[in-house]
């Protein structure tokens, strides 16, 4: 058999909409003056402000309840922090890993051997822009002295615009023999699997497991 509680004043319990702050409101038991008391004073002695008589302020239930609301709302509040935590911590390790497979890509790309047509690509377009210049000044330059016909002039306007012709079809073709370069050089890689010339550790580890 438990002692039951000690009697406790009659008292009301309110939660402030503003602040959420729990009070317990009462009347002094001498002067009947009503007493707002903070929840977490409940079950302690105080002293009416009014008549100066002590009592026992009331409220030991809800400030039991309030104890168990907070630590269960900082509960809360610890398990969330070690979520966002937990996930800051995994999209750190994301992103270290992308940063080493950017690397690894990198690294892997420089290693790659370049197709012996890597050059054409720059050549053609030098080659097919020079071209278009000397066609078109060949076009438009005068053949006429003093308005007169000069055959000169005529004879390197037609050497000009052969010339420029010329240029800007080789450097069209050597475009495209760049672009077949490229193109025979991944058939090549695709064959061969991995590229092992420029690779010493990929080597290195194919010969290792049998020595
Ligand atoms: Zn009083």
């Amino acid at each position: 058999m438990s002692t039951p509680p000690p009697a406790e004043l009659p008292h009301s319990i309110k939660r402030s909409r503003l602040t959420g702050a729990v009070t317990v409101h009462f009347a002094c038991p001498a002067c009947k003056a009503g007493i707002n008391s903070p929840v977490d004073d409940a079950g302690n002695t105080d002293k009416c402000p009014d008549c100066g008589t002590d009592f026992r302020v009331p409220g030991m239930e809800a400030r039991r309840a309030e104890d168990v609301r907070r630590k269960a709302k900082q509960a809360e509040q610890r398990a969330a922090e070690e979520r966002a935590q937990q996930q800051r911590k995994e999209e750190a390790a994301w992103a270290a890993a992308a940063r080493t497979r950017i690397a690894a890509t990198r690294a892997d790309r420089a290693r790659r051997p370049r197709p012996y047509t890597a050059g054409c690509c720059v050549t053609g377009y030098i080659m097919a822009i020079a071209g278009a210049g000397l066609l078109v000044f060949g076009i438009f330059m005068s053949t006429t002295v003093s308005g007169v016909n000069n055959i000169g002039l005529l004879n390197d306007r037609i050497v000009l615009v052969i010339v420029g012709s010329v240029l800007v079809l080789s450097g069209i073709i050597l475009r495209a023999v760049s672009a077949l370069g490229d193109e025979v050089h991944r058939w090549g890689r695709k064959l061969m699997g991995k590229p092992r010339e420029n690779s010493p550790t990929k080597v290195h580890e194919e010969t290792s497991p049998t020595e």
